[in-house]
This record gives structure tokens, C-alpha cells and sequence, in this order.
């Protein structure tokens, strides 16, 4: 089968492999649509995960089951699914322990292109079809399906994160596609006041409709200052990270309240260490709290999360800018997924 991989770190290409085998537990599939994640970006051009050789990359997938194991119940061939981007071992103690996107180490149920290969392929390997396939629901927009295996998710964690409340002031810092849900999110947890910053217009607007209250942009201005404005001097309670350098941990920090929380779902590609500014954190005593996260995978919380699509209460579909036809459009994909021009929210590829 063929893929599209990454060869090195900063290098990639289309790769010929053999079909991945079929434990008793897993589920074969073909891709019936496909999106490359900034994710595959750190991964590749920062080398945020280390080096890989030859690693097929994409992890956002809907999918055709091809083949089961003999112990999987709830599929079989032919069936069409939601896959998680994240597919923990759901009977390992991590699991148990409340943190399956952790099963096997730090990180490890992220396995799609970090620790095996991802979807970018012909066919791709889950593990535990069980626990992280889902029943594509009948008749719901493939793009928006896409979007369930990751913006949705992770943009909703977000708001987990940051545990919001109802009449919660909020930033979110970061409107590309993982923030624009994460406002979404927010505005379902009954965010009163929702500050989104970025600077692409095509975000802007959308966060406007998914609930935004204000845009902040960036590039026009210190956001600590314009949400301090904003918030004649007080802050936020809440704040979610979906984007930003290093530096943007300072900046939460500053606008949050004592007793407030930062969520943090941005993936830090780059340098050593983040700085909080001790002054602003309370001299270490300002009960304000710093969380961060991956997505929890799985089956249950793709069925959830196609439930608020399915009554209409988010729009994942109108994340999607740009569609591509064939295997072959996640090379193209991939690199506006890159270079992200302003006109780009999200990528979709429809293999027809
Ligand atoms: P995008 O690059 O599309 O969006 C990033 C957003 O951050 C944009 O709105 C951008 O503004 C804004 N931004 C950039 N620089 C700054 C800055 N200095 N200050 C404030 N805002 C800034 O990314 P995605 O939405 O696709 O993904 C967001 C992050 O989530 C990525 O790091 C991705 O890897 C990560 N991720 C994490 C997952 C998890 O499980 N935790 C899963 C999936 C993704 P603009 O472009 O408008 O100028
Ligand atoms: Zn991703």
C-alpha cells in the first residue's frame, strides 16, 4: 500500500508498505476522508516528537472497516466509522487510572503517526476497534465526521481544561480550527463573556458565530492590555490556550483572576522550558491553576460529540475551507496546512 509519510524530521513523501496485520482486538480500515492536523506540522518540520523514518503521517480520519479481529463485537467489514485521533489501550492501568490518552506512558495513546503509522495511507491499523472506533452516524456530513476525530475533541478538552462554568469570562487564545471549537465549547458551557484572539479574519468571523463576545487581535496590540480593557481591569475567570508561542503562558497568567484556570490544548513544538511570571502568578500563592492535555480518545466521546452535531449545536463542517479529492490531496493538504494562508481554516480530503 502506499502512504504519505514523514522520511525525516523536516522531509516528506510518499512511502510503499505492507498492509498492517490484524491483531484479535483491531480493526483494519480504508480511508474515506482525511485531514491533516498542525499537529503533523510540529511533528515534521519542528521535529517536536523526536525523529521519525519513514513514519506515515495523519492522525483525523473517517473510515471503512476492512477487516476485524476475532474478538471484535460491534464492527465488521463494510462498516463506516468515526476514528479517534487518539486510541488508548482501554484495560491498561492509565485507563483505569482516568487518563487512557496516557495508557502506556506519557503521551503513548497517541500512537496515529507518533508511534505507528497514521492514516495518510490505502489502509491503517486501530487498535482496540472496540474502544475507539464509532458507528459513522447515518446520513451526517463527512466533513464534519472528519472533524470528530480531533478538532472536536481537543477543542472541547480545552474546555474541559478550564473547567468553564456558566457566566465564566473567558479567553481563548487561538481561533485556527482547535480554538474556533474550543469557543464553541465554551459558549456550551455558558461562558458569559468570550474574548477570542487571533488575527485571521476568516477565524475571526467564525468565532463570532460559534459565540465569540470580541475578537483580539494579536498583532494589532499587547492582548493583555486590550483584555484588561476589555475587562475594565479584572481579567478573565478562565482562560484556554489554542495557540501561541511560548511567551503566551505569560500573557494568560496576567489576565487571569485568583481562583481562575488555564486549559492549555496547544502542542509546544518548540524550545526548553515556558515561563510564568512570578509576580503575576501571585508570588506562587495566587491559586491560579495551569493545566494542560490531550484529547481523550474513544469511542464514547465520539459518539457524544456527534450527538451535539447531530441536534444541530455545533457546526464542525464550517470549519472547512479548502477540499481535495484522492489519496493524493494530503501532500497538498498538508502543505496549506503549513503555510497556512489567511484564507485557510482547516483542509478536508474526501477519497472518493
Ligand atoms: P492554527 O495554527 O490553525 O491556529 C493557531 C491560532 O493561534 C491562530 O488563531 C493564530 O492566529 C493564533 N496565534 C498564533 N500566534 C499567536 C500569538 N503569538 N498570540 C496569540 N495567538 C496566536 O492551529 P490549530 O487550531 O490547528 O491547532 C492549535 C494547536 O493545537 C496546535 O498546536 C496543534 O498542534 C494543537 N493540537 C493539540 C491537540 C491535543 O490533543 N492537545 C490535538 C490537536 C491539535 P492567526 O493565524 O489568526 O494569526
Ligand atoms: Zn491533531
Amino acid at each position: 500500500m502506499k502512504g504519505f509519510a514523514m522520511l525525516k524530521i523536516g522531509a516528506t513523501g510518499w512511502v510503499e508498505k505492507e498492509i498492517p496485520q490484524c491483531g484479535p482486538m483491531d480493526a483494519i480500515c480504508r480511508p474515506i476522508a482525511l485531514a491533516p492536523c498542525t499537529s503533523d506540522i510540529h511533528t515534521v518540520w519542528a521535529g517536536a516528537i523526536g525523529d521519525r523514518k519513514d513514519m506515515i503521517l495523519g492522525h483525523e480520519a473517517v473510515g471503512e472497516v476492512v477487516e476485524v479481529g476475532s474478538l471484535v463485537r460491534d464492527f465488521k467489514a463494510g462498516d463506516r466509522v468515526l476514528v479517534s485521533a487518539i486510541t488508548p489501550d482501554w484495560n491498561s492501568l492509565q485507563a483505569q487510572n482516568g487518563y487512557a490518552m496516557h495508557s502506556g506512558g506519557m503521551l503513548a495513546g497517541w500512537k496515529f503517526s507518533n508511534f505507528k503509522d497514521g492514516v495518510f495511507s490505502e489502509y491503517f491499523h486501530v487498535n482496540d476497534a472496540d474502544g475507539n472506533l464509532a458507528h459513522l452516524p447515518e446520513g451526517m456530513d463527512l466533513g464534519a465526521a472528519c472533524m470528530l476525530s480531533d478538532m472536536v475533541p481537543t477543542g472541547f478538552h480545552g474546555a474541559e481544561l478550564a473547567d468553564i462554568d456558566f457566566g465564566d469570562n473567558v479567553a481563548v487564545i487561538g481561533i485556527g480550527p482547535v480554538g474556533l471549537m474550543s469557543v464553541a465549547a465554551a459558549a456550551i458551557r455558558g461562558a458569559a463573556n468570550i474574548y477570542a484572539v487571533g488575527s485571521r479574519k476568516i477565524c475571526a468571523d467564525l468565532a463570532l458565530e460559534f459565540g465569540a463576545t470580541d475578537i483580539i487581535n494579536y498583532r494589532q496590540g499587547n492582548i493583555v492590555d486590550q483584555i484588561m480593557e476589555k475587562t475594565h481591569g479584572e481579567g478573565v475567570d478562565k482562560v484556554i490556550v489554542a495557540g501561541g508561542d511560548n511567551d503566551t503562558f505569560a500573557r494568560a497568567m496576567t489576565i487571569l483572576k485568583p481562583g481562575g484556570i488555564i486549559g492549555n490544548v496547544n502542542y509546544l513544538g518548540e524550545g526548553e522550558s515556558i515561563s510564568i511570571p512570578r509576580v503575576q502568578w501571585g508570588c506562587g500563592m495566587g491559586h491560579k491553576t495551569l493545566r494542560g492535555g490531550l484529547m481523550p480518545g474513544g469511542r464514547r466521546r465520539s459518539q457524544m460529540l456527534a450527538r451535539l452535531i447531530q441536534t444541530g449545536r455545533i457546526h464542525p463542517e464550517r470549519l472547512i475551507t479548502h477540499t481535495f479529492h484522492g489519496l493524493e490531496g494530503v501532500e497538498q493538504a498538508l502543505m496549506l496546512m503549513k503555510d497556512k494562508p489567511r484564507d485557510l481554516i482547516k483542509p478536508l480530503v474526501l477519497i472518493d
